[in-house]
């Protein structure tokens, strides 16, 4: 009897049996089982020749996915990721697939092909085949023309195309290639890569010679140093070589941006971008052709780390600092700390991008543990000028009067600048003037947030929404005022300051549909745009070279915020916006509203100075013991009745503290969202000052969590939480 161990996407973390007496299946085959009354798809992790069950308890193993089982690299890798995130198997193997691949009925769609001439077949002049043939004539005066030409291209030039590329290829002129779904963006000139500097040059040489074993390398340097060039020119050697790089960008909106650039420098060389706005049919073809090796390049998001890519050379994480990179819900991983290993197993070199690293990878490139690479600034790019404007001498309206001054002048000039609201924990509510009422949303423990657009307000977390009140349910009084500064409250205030001019606000409202943050791309490269306003989205890696002057709202809020890393968070943020301003020939400005000018965050600011930042920072976090000194985990709970999540997460930390050695079990405490969409969120942190004791830790202690049996407490243990 053969029998394979599948790995299902259930939240039970065990193998199940089947028998697989003529299935085909090996290890990593993704196969389809009954489960209950379900078909699914599942992977196997083992063959044997015996289960504990009885024979007649089994079932068998229903068919093999047409396509190839996954190597052990991605098996080792997701094996990993249980461990670690404490996350059944056949979850995690089942999140890393795409999704077309999860579904018991998937078929492969047959391939469109594409054809080209060979290296013999280009050297065929057509006007040496015969007068009469005057199709093949045709047919092989466009294969000239073109890099690739599709099957119906051929069909358009010569009825006959089908039949000569067929005898063409049996004869060795023409050889074909599967169409990826999307037509590559074909361009015209190979771009000629720029010199580099002899620090950029010797960065290159130092990463490259380590090509072929482990290394991680943090490559710190400030926006405009030329990271990107380090990344492509690196790129290039492991091409050279027959590696594959892998590149990952924090941000969905990033991707075409780069794509572009690596796909200037390497014409004719695949290059695929993988994130999560593909259609389903798309994702695959691109996680197909970078997974049988085909993509020299593979661009993508976090979840482009799992795609199994067999010549792997080489991974770049871009702004490795970027929360982005932690999935904060079901597999709660972390794609720089999975790269890692990745990079470790694989035996490649990982450089780790930043201008402002995280204090993990500061930390770490300290220590010696990864290579430090500093690119300073190219003497070209001047860095931008930061002005702190202390709002208390400005009075208390939304932008100050020398920051109106400061937009008049670049509208003047017709430069363009960049109002940043830092909205994180902030947001415009409705406010009773009589008695204090706050527009509340009745299923969170959050405010609505006031969107006058449209008239509604709206819970950003949960959804609720509701017409704006004309009257305060409180008290009657009719005098409700919006308070704070959104995004839509600056613009009014903007364009009552400066008429005429055109603003262009930038935020997920405006930004939802699909290609509409393209098209506002265009929009603003074409200067047809004076002014825009925009949270997070715009403070990351979009180059405008008319943006000479980035002023900064709200900035205050992240310095006094109870989440630790909120400083950390505001500074990245803030150096990251700074490089927004005058990356060409003109210097840019940076000007910060703020009530707290002598802030040591801002002083840091002030001198682009992210050492002396990290030094402040980092002694704050050793006297208080929290990362990257220690290593934490948090047991998240939540239930509709407050009393179930706290009578749960008290049992957790009695069953922790029977267990605990070298570790501190803190109590449970609400969550910071103490309530959502209706639901009672509490948690209970603990942590270790050596990441072993704490994996140790959960090994024996994770088993051991389960709700009581009556009442409905949902809960997830987040390992490396990066909030609280
Ligand atoms: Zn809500
Ligand atoms: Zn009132």
């Amino acid at each position: 009897m053969k029998v394979a161990r599948i790995a299902l996407d259930v939240p039970i973390d065990e193998l199940f049996d089947y028998i697989c007496d003529d299935a085909g299946v090996r290890v990593g085959s993704l196969v389809v089982v009954p489960f209950g009354k379900r078909r699914i798809v599942g992977v196997a992790v083992e063959l044997a020749s015996s289960s504990k069950l009885p024979r007649e308890r089994l079932r068998a193993v229903e068919r093999s996915l047409p396509i190839a089982a996954l190597p052990n690299s991605t098996m080792a890798l997701a094996a990993f990721c249980s461990r670690y995130y404490r996350t059944p198997l056949g979850q995690v193997l089942l999140s890393l697939l795409p999704t077309a691949l999860r579904r018991p009925g998937f078929a492969p769609a047959p391939p469109r092909w594409e054809f080209r001439l060979t290296a013999p077949g280009a050297t065929i002049d057509p006007d040496t085949l015969p007068a009469r043939a005057s199709a093949a004539r045709k047919l092989l005066a466009c294969l000239k023309t073109q890099p690739f030409v599709d099957l119906h291209t051929a069909r358009a030039v010569t009825g006959s195309a089908g039949r000569l590329l067929q005898r063409w290829q049996q004869d060795g002129w023409v050889e074909r290639r599967a169409v990826v779904a999307e037509p590559e963006r074909l361009l015209p000139d190979r771009m000629v890569a720029p010199e580099l500097t002899a620090q950029q040059s010797q960065i290159v040489a130092q990463v490259s010679a380590g090509f072929g074993r482990y290394a991680a390398w943090l490559l710190h340097g400030v926006t405009g140093s030329g990271k990107t060039e380090i990344y492509l020119q690196l790129a290039a050697i492991a091409h050279a070589r027959n590696l594959q790089t892998l590149v990952l960008v924090p941000e969905i909106n990033l991707t075409p941006q780069l794509e572009t650039r690596f796909r200037e420098r390497f014409p004719g060389v695949e290059v695929v971008s993988l994130h999560s706005g593909l259609g389903e049919a798309e994702r695959l073809a691109r996680w197909t052709r970078a997974r049988s090796g085909a993509a020299a390049l593979v661009l993508g998001t976090r979840l482009a780390v799992f795609t199994p890519l067999p010549r792997l050379g080489l991974i770049v994480i871009d702004e490795e600092h970027d929360a982005s990179y932690k999935q904060q819900e079901g597999l709660r991983y972390h794609a720089r700390d999975v790269a890692i290993f990745l990079a470790r197993e694989s035996g490649v070199p990982i450089v780790l991008g930043s201008a402002t690293p995280s204090l993990e990878t500061t930390v770490n490139a300290r220590s010696g543990r990864f290579g430090l690479l500093r690119l300073s600034s190219r003497p070209s790019a001047q860095p931008p000028r930061v002005r702190l404007i202390e709002t208390a001498k400005h009075g208390a309206q939304t932008l100050a009067e020398p920051v109106i001054e400061q937009l008049r002048a670049r509208l003047e000039r017709k430069e363009q600048s960049l109002v940043f609201i830092n909205r994180r924990g902030y947001a415009p509510v409705l406010l009773c003037s009589e008695c204090g009422w706050m527009s509340q949303c009745p299923r969170c423990a959050a405010r609505l947030t006031l969107h006058l657009g449209d008239g509604f307000l709206r819970c950003h977390y949960c959804g609720h929404q509701e017409k704006i009140a004309t009257a305060c349910p409180d008290c009657g009084n009719q005098d409700l005022r919006g308070i704070g500064q959104g995004t839509q409250r600056v613009e009014q205030a903007l364009a009552a300051q400066l008429p005429g001019a055109r603003i262009l606000r930038v935020d997920s409202d405006t930004t939802r549909r699909k290609d509409s943050f393209l098209a506002m791309d265009r929009r603003i490269r074409g200067r047809e745009v004076d002014v825009l306003v925009g949270t997070q989205m715009l403070a990351k890696g979009h180059h405008y070279p008319q943006l000479t002057l980035v002023v900064v709202l709200g900035a205050d809020f992240g310095l006094f915020s109870s989440d630790f890393r909120a400083a950390e968070r505001l500074f990245q943020q803030l150096m990251q916006v700074a490089g927004r301003a005058g990356r060409a020939e003109s210097p840019g400005e940076v000007l910060v509203q703020t009530q707290f000018p002598a802030h040591p965050l801002y002083q840091a600011l002030l001198h682009h100075d992210f050492d002396a930042f990290a030094e402040v920072i980092l002694a704050e976090r050793m006297r208080a013991r929290f990362p990257p000194f220690v290593y934490q985990a948090v047991l998240r709970a939540e239930a509709v009745k407050e009393a179930a999540v706290f009578s749960f997460l008290r049992r957790a930390g009695r069953e922790a503290a029977s267990l605990a050695s070298g570790m501190t079990v803190y109590e449970p405490v609400p969550a910071p969202m103490a309530r959502l969409a209706g639901r009672y969120r509490g948690q209970l942190l603990v942590q270790s000052p050596k990441r072993v004791t704490l994996q140790r830790f959960l090994a024996q202690w994770h088993p051991r969590l389960k709700p009581g049996t009556s009442n409905a407490v949902r809960w997830a243990l987040d390992v490396d939480p990066i909030e609280l």
